[in-house]
């Protein structure tokens, strides 16, 4: 197996980690109580629903 001639810095490997993250879209999920788009496993922001029940109220 090749083995790598030169360790890369720190500082590298932060900023090819970086530019990728700069194209990564967040992870969205629909809330199956409202619709509206969400993070997964988060309670939603609109409705404040989590797993089919209200964990939150909202302030409208
Ligand atoms: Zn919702």
């Amino acid at each position: 197996m090749p083995v790598p001639k030169v360790r890369k810095s720190r500082q590298r490997t932060r900023q090819k980690k970086a530019a990728s993250l700069k194209f990564a879209k967040p992870a969205l999920t629909l809330c199956s109580h409202c619709g509206q788009p969400k993070k997964p496993h988060t309670v939603c922001s609109n409705c404040g629903y989590y797993r089919g029940r209200q964990v939150k109220t909202i302030k409208k």
